[in-house]
C-alpha cells in the first residue's frame, strides 16, 4: 500500500515516519466527520446509521428538556463564561450545579472542570509529590496513566481487578488508589467494596473515576459505588463526566470541602482555565433532574443488554465480563476488527474498532455501547449484522 505521507522529509520531529509506521500496523486512526447524532441513529455522507457507538447511554444527548435549558442559558448568561473560575467565570449556576451534584451523591463539596481528561489530571498533579505512591489498575484511562507516569511519585499499576496484587504493593500511609467504577474499553465493574476495605486498612486515599458508572449504575443513576453498596465516605476522591450518560460535556471532582478547597488553590488546570459556560452548567443540571427520574430507561437499557448478550453468544462470539452498556466484542487482530467494523458499516451498523494502543496488543475489539435510545429491533438488527461472520478473518 502506497502511504500518502513522505518520510523523505526530515525536520526534528519524524511526523511522517510515525504516521507510516501506524498505518503498516493498521493502526493509524482518522476522524470521520457526522451530519448528525441523534438519539440511536448517526449520518455520515448522506447516509443513516444505527449507532453503537456513542457514550450517550441514556440517549439524553438529545433530549428537548436538556437543549431548552442550554438555550436559556446562553440567553441568561451569555455563550461564554468570560474568564477563570477565580477571576469573574464561576457564576451562580456553577455552584448551584455543584450543590445538585453534591447532594445527588451525598458529597461534602463539588469542583466543576471543562473534561474529565483534565480534572484526573489536575487532581493527581496537585496532590501527589516525590514522597507519594500512586497505584492504579492497569486499566485504567489514559489520562489516569499519563499523568501518573509524568509525575515525581512513584507510580505501580496492579493487574485489572486483581486485590491480591494490590494489597501486595501497598504501603500504609503513602498515598493514593485510583481506579475505575467501570471500565470504559471492556464495560467490567471494579471491587469497590474491596478498594476502600484495602484503603482504610492500609491508611491510603481512594479515588473512582466513574465516567461510565454515573446515570447508568445504581438507585438515581448515582454510579457504581451506589450500585454496590458502597458508602461514597470510603471513598475520599469521586470523579464523573457529564458528557457519557449525561449528554452534556464537562466533568466534577467531588469530595471534603477540604479537598475541594486545596483543588481551588493548587490545581493549575482550574485556576488557569476560562470556566465552562454557566448555560452549559444549566444543561448538565437539566440533564441531572432527568437521570435522577430515569429508573424506567435504566430497566429498559437493562433489557437490551441481556437480549444483546444472549444473542452475541449464540452466535458464538466472545463477550466480555461486562453487565453494563459496554460491551466488548473480541476479534484480536487489528485488521481483522476494522474488517469487521466496516462489514457492519455496510449493513448500516456503526460500531468502532477499538485497537492498541488504546487496548492492549492483541486484544483489538469492537467496542458495541448500547443506549436507552435503542429497541429490542435495533440489538436485533445488530445480531443480525454480527451473524455475517465474513471468511478469510482470524478471531479470537
Ligand atoms: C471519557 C473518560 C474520561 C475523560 O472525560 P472527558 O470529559 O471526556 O474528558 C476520563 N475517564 C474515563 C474512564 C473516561 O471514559
Amino acid at each position: 500500500m502506497k502511504s500518502v505521507y513522505s518520510t523523505a522529509e526530515k525536520g526534528p520531529f519524524a511526523l511522517n515516519e510515525a504516521l507510516v509506521a501506524r498505518e503498516q500496523d493498521a493502526l493509524l486512526r482518522r476522524r470521520t466527520p457526522t451530519e448528525l447524532v441523534t438519539g440511536s441513529r448517526l449520518w455520515v455522507g448522506g447516509r443513516d446509521y444505527l449507532n453503537f457507538s456513542a457514550n450517550d447511554y441514556l440517549g439524553l444527548g438529545s433530549h428537548e428538556a436538556i437543549k431548552t435549558a442550554f438555550k436559556a442559558g446562553v440567553d441568561e448568561h451569555g455563550a461564554g463564561s468570560g474568564a477563570s473560575p477565580l477571576v469573574t467565570g464561576y457564576s451562580r449556576a456553577h455552584q448551584q450545579l455543584e450543590e445538585q451534584i453534591a447532594d445527588w451523591l451525598g458529597l461534602e463539596a463539588v469542583l466543576l472542570f471543562n473534561c474529565g481528561f483534565s480534572a484526573n489530571q489536575a487532581v493527581l498533579k496537585a496532590l501527589l509529590g516525590k514522597e507519594h505512591l500512586l497505584w492504579q489498575d492497569r486499566l485504567n484511562h489514559a489520562s489516569l496513566q499519563e499523568m501518573g507516569s509524568q509525575l515525581p511519585c512513584k507510580m505501580r499499576r496492579f493487574a485489572h481487578n486483581d486485590m491480591a496484587a494490590l494489597e501486595g504493593q501497598l504501603e500504609p500511609g503513602r498515598g493514593l488508589i485510583v481506579s475505575e467504577g467501570v471500565f470504559s474499553m471492556d464495560g467490567d465493574q471494579g471491587p469497590w467494596a474491596a478498594l476502600s476495605q484495602l484503603a482504610a486498612q492500609s491508611h491510603n486515599w481512594l479515588m473512582i473515576d466513574d465516567a461510565h458508572g454515573l446515570g447508568v449504575l445504581g438507585p438515581e443513576g448515582r454510579g457504581t459505588l451506589a450500585a454496590q453498596g458502597v458508602s461514597p465516605n470510603s471513598v475520599h476522591i469521586q470523579m464523573g463526566t457529564f458528557g457519557k450518560a449525561l449528554g452534556v460535556a464537562g466533568a466534577f471532582v467531588g469530595g471534603t470541602r477540604a479537598l475541594v478547597d486545596y483543588l481551588v488553590n493548587f490545581a493549575r488546570p482550574y485556576v488557569y482555565s476560562t470556566h465552562m459556560p454557566a448555560a452549559q452548567a444549566c444543561a448538565v443540571s437539566q440533564s441531572i433532574s432527568l437521570v435522577r427520574a430515569a429508573d424506567e430507561s435504566r430497566a429498559h437499557l437493562q433489557r437490551l443488554i441481556t437480549r444483546f448478550r444472549q444473542g452475541a453468544s449464540q452466535l458464538g462470539w466472545t463477550l466480555g465480563a461486562s453487565e453494563t452498556p459496554i460491551q466488548p466484542l473480541l476479534v484480536g487482530e487489528s485488521r481483522s476488527a476494522l474488517a469487521l467494523s466496516e462489514r457492519l458499516r455496510a449493513a448500516g451498523l456503526w460500531v468502532g474498532a477499538i485497537r492498541p494502543p488504546t487496548v492492549p496488543a492483541g486484544t483489538a475489539r469492537l467496542r458495541i455501547t448500547l443506549s436507552a435510545a435503542h429497541c429490542e429491533q435495533d440489538i436485533d438488527r445488530l445480531l443480525e449484522g454480527l451473524g455475517m461472520r465474513a471468511e478469510g478473518l482470524h478471531y479470537a
